[in-house]
């Protein structure tokens, strides 16, 4: 199993192969279908895509293709980024797509951890068990609880009753045991199981991508790296909301854009549990006051212990960087204070005052436009492609349904029999025309919330309160959560 030790593993060599491609140009195959529980949802996807492909500009490519790999047979694939859209995809490409020379390439020296804090995952636990990824060390979640700081319920949203409620929909969000999927994990956690499920020497770290280019055919893609230059016949771009592929993708009709500031900051700190009244693991409890949204949850880490996690969201027209490196910052006091200020209750001070670690980032978003998502080998996945806010808790969970599609989508394609361009055309675009609807609507609902949780002063409470409750009493709220919990993929 692969291994999230410090050392690199010695890069292969990145010689042209033999050309073993096939350049057939039949029409890419469609006859395997998904497994499992993503079966029915995969036919709807297909449709969706197919109806969609002609909203996406893209040019035909060449569609003869020989392969970059240098000695294993089939397609050489580069994935940048060892996150959860990296990992995920390598996992994916693997598993779904029969690809055997996929190989994250990494910029930090290792996966480390206490890097980072906690994540909700809800059909991302499911398609990652599918992945063959062990979460037993995940903290299963039952409840989210909204109150206003003085205590008034806003919102409870029971998942495994909505579960029941939307039975016909809710099947990707249930392990193959049938029980409700959402947990909550430690982002050093998942990523320490997400690499345990690959082979060994599939992750090489502290190997940073500094440029990426496809030759005049669009052949091969070339990624010239801190270390050296490789030659691929598919890079996947997971490098995150700072990527460095997007400005290949997006430059040459110049419509690259910096990731965009919300005017909303987030502090959180991370400590051992102990500091969360007993009994309320499987809850996540949100809190609303004077324009500060507190939240408090539990989470499985490395091992199976148990961590909590206190956030603090706050608007702040001066933004502090993204902090795409988790580094932790001297922020205690001046959070605690801010908590205080707020008038929030008990256990988020608890929480907070026992937290061992801090983080402080601003909110950035990569709003999603109709855009293609890749330009000729190179295509953008998770946060590269869609960086969202996090106020719905979709990120990763979105990302890792990224990687399950574009598997399935190069699956259908023969991808690893038949590396032409043309198939791979298709592949991405019915991957971007299928995943891009649903991201694109969760970061609009996603930065909308944010916004609201935030709103200052009384008449923004009392509008924030009268939003928790009309979306509560309608159902709304439960609508929400599930559209963004089912696997589209
Ligand atoms: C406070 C907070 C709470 C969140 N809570 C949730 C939640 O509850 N549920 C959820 O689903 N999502 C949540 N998210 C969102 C989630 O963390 C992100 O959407 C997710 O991490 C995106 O995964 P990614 O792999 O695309 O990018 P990243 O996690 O940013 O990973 C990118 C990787 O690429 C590497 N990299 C970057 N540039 C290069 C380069 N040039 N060369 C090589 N490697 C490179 C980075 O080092 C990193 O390892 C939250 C986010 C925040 C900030």
């Amino acid at each position: 199993m692969a291994s999230v030790a410090p050392t690199p593993f010695i890069a292969r060599g990145c010689a042209f192969g033999p050309d073993k491609a096939a350049c057939s140009g039949h029409p890419p195959s469609t006859a395997r279908r998904p497994a499992g529980r993503a079966a029915a949802s995969s036919a709807a996807s297909f449709f969706t895509a197919a109806c969609l492909l002609p909203a996406l500009r893209h040019k035909h490519r060449p569609r003869c293709q020989r392969y970059a790999s240098s000695g294993t047979s089939g397609p050489r694939v580069a994935v940048v980024g060892a996150g959860p859209a990296g990992l995920a995809t390598a996992l994916a490409l693997r598993k779904e797509a029969g690809l055997q020379d996929v190989t994250v390439l990494e910029r930090a020296p290792e996966l480390r951890p206490g890097v980072g804090g906690g994540v909700q995952l809800h059909s991302g636990a499911s398609l990652l068990e599918e992945l063959g990824v062990d979460l037993s060390f995940a903290q299963p979640l039952r409840r989210i609880r909204s109150r206003s700081a003085s205590g008034a319920d806003l919102l409870q949203l029971d998942l495994p009753s909505l579960l029941d409620n939307f039975q016909p929909l809710s099947g990707s969000v249930r392990r193959a045991d049938g029980q409700p999927a959402s947990c909550t994990v430690m982002r050093d956690a998942l990523l320490e199981a997400m690499a345990g499920a690959l082979p060994d020497d599939s992750i090489r770290l502290s190997t940073k991508l500094l440029e990426v280019q496809t030759g005049a055919q669009g052949q091969s893609a070339t990624c010239r790296f801190d270390s050296g230059q490789e030659e691929f016949d598919l890079v996947v771009a997971a490098d995150g909301i700072g990527t460095r592929a997007r400005s290949f993708v997006f430059g040459e009709e110049g419509q690259e854009e910096e990731p965009r500031y919300t005017g909303l900051r987030i502090q959180y700190g991370v400590r051992e549990a102990g500091g969360r009244p007993a009994g309320c693991e499987e809850e996540v409890h949100q809190w609303f006051g004077q324009g500060v949204y507190a939240l408090t949850a539990t989470y499985g880490g490395i091992g199976g212990k148990r961590f909590e996690m206190m956030a603090v969201v706050f608007r702040e027209e001066a933004p502090v960087a993204e902090n795409a490196d988790w580094d932790p910052a001297e922020i205690k006091d001046s959070c605690l204070e801010r908590l205080r200020s707020a008038g929030q209750p008990e256990e988020v001070l608890q929480v907070a005052a026992g937290c061992e670690r801090f983080f402080e980032l601003g909110v950035f978003e990569r709003p999603v436009g109709l855009n293609r998502w890749h330009r000729d080998r190179v295509v953008l996945l998770g946060d590269s492609a869609h960086a969202m806010p996090p106020f719905l808790g979709q990120g990763a969970n979105q990302a890792i349904q990224d990687a399950v599609c574009l598997a399935r989508w190069l699956r259908r394609v023969n991808f690893a029999k038949e590396a032409s361009g043309g198939s791979l055309e298709t592949a991405l675009l019915g991957y971007t025309a299928q995943r891009l609807p649903p991201v694109a609507v969760l970061g609009i609902e996603s930065g909308f919330l944010g916004q609201v949780e935030t709103l200052p002063g009384d008449l923004g409470a009392m509008v924030r309160e009268n939003f928790f409750r009309v979306t509560a009493g309608t159902g709304l709220a439960g609508l929400v959560f599930l559209n963004g919990a089912i696997a589209r993929v």
